[in-house]
């Protein structure tokens, strides 16, 4: 799974300004709690002094928007139960929601659920994609506990400020946090093989069936056959000289007409003369 990455670095934000160091441990799912699909609208309003927020990325229907280097400490988490933050351990990013809908509290209010599906199956391929490839890059687990939360879970553990992303919003789709960090760990189990499916050519298939071959021709024949390869060797019918005589590899037709040749030369000298 690939994702279509641009960056666009909040560099007028405080947060970027303040450019603390953030050792990734773990990556923060939000969504912004505003009906606006459109990032660059959110890119204008947090790229300036005073925002007091700020995330390592944007995930829209087309792709993701990088916000902040990997290894910047973002504000996204505020501060839990516990008094710690997920803001000194976890990276971050906000996924823009359709537009359409309003809000009373933290529910959602005229959100259409079946109009919204396919914007929200590209939200969440794009999400799956961003958190596989940040847990890749970063060495993280996302079957961990702890590892691949949302902010409202975050708040659940005690590190984060309480809100509800995204668990007010991805359950109307059936999707729970459970089945997003099964798809994450799937789309780096994928990854993987695409790669080696990448790499192989029929060049590479080659080098490999040679050596393999190799493998085969240096391997010692077994006792049974002793008597047999101690005749074949005798009358010439496999050459003795210095290199190995590759028992345990595959015979070419070339060679077993070769042996079969030898064999008749060696019959029809042993018939007596008339
Ligand atoms: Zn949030």
């Amino acid at each position: 799974m690939q994702v279509q990455l641009t960056q666009q670095l909040l560099t007028q934000n405080d947060c970027y300004q303040e450019g603390r160091t953030l050792k990734p441990t773990g990556i923060m799912v939000h969504s912004t709690g505003v009906a606006q699909p459109n990032p660059q609208v959110f890119l204008r309003s947090w790229n300036k002094p005073g925002v007091e927020k700020c995330v390592h990325a944007f995930v829209w229907r087309e792709g993701v928007v990088q916000t902040l280097p990997w290894t910047t400490r973002a504000w996204h988490a505020g501060t839990g139960t516990t008094g710690r933050s997920a803001n000194n351990t976890h990276l971050s990013f906000e996924c823009c929601e359709p537009a359409g809908h309003t809000y009373q509290g933290g529910t959602m209010i005229g959100y259409d659920v079946l109009a919204n599906q396919s914007y929200f199956e590209a939200i969440y391929q794009n999400a799956v994609a961003l958190t596989a490839m940040l847990c890749q890059q970063f060495q993280l687990d996302p079957l961990k506990p702890g590892v691949v939360i949302c902010h409202r879970e975050g708040y659940d553990l005690g590190i984060a400020s309480g809100h509800a992303d995204v668990l007010h919003w991805w359950p109307k789709h059936n999707v729970t946090m459970d089945q997003f960090r099964r798809d994450v760990a799937k789309a780096m189990s994928e990854g993987d093989t695409d790669q080696e499916e990448d790499d192989m050519t029929q060049e590479r298939f080659n080098e490999l069936m040679e050596q393999y071959l190799a493998q085969r021709s240096a391997l010692d024949p077994a006792a049974w056959s002793e008597q047999a390869r101690t005749w074949a060797e005798q009358a010439g019918i496999i050459s003795k000289g210095p290199s190995p005589q590759r028992y345990r590899s595959s015979a070419t037709r070339e060679e077993v007409v070769q042996m079969l040749y030898r064999l008749d030369q060696m019959l029809t000298k042993q018939e007596p003369t008339p």
